[in-house]
């Protein structure tokens, strides 16, 4: 069985690094129904959000990233 993780990825405004790794990242919903990832730069601990497509939320939660709405 192939064993996939989706990575939640985001920019870091901190570290001005693309793609960093979020550490314990949350769902969040947006407003106007979009998905968003926020979560901390397992490098340098600063908050990271992250825009996503509904599918890659759902990939995500069902990876273990928490549900926030
Ligand atoms: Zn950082």
């Amino acid at each position: 069985m192939q064993e996939e993780t989706t990575m939640v990825t985001g920019y870091c405004v901190k570290c001005k690094e693309k793609g960093v790794e979020l550490s314990a990242p949350e769902i969040h919903q947006t407003a106007k129904g979009g998905f968003m990832a926020k979560g901390k730069h397992s490098v340098c601990g600063t908050t990271v959000c992250a825009m996503m497509s509904k599918d890659n939320a759902d990939k995500a939660m069902e990876d273990g990233a928490k549900k926030a709405f």
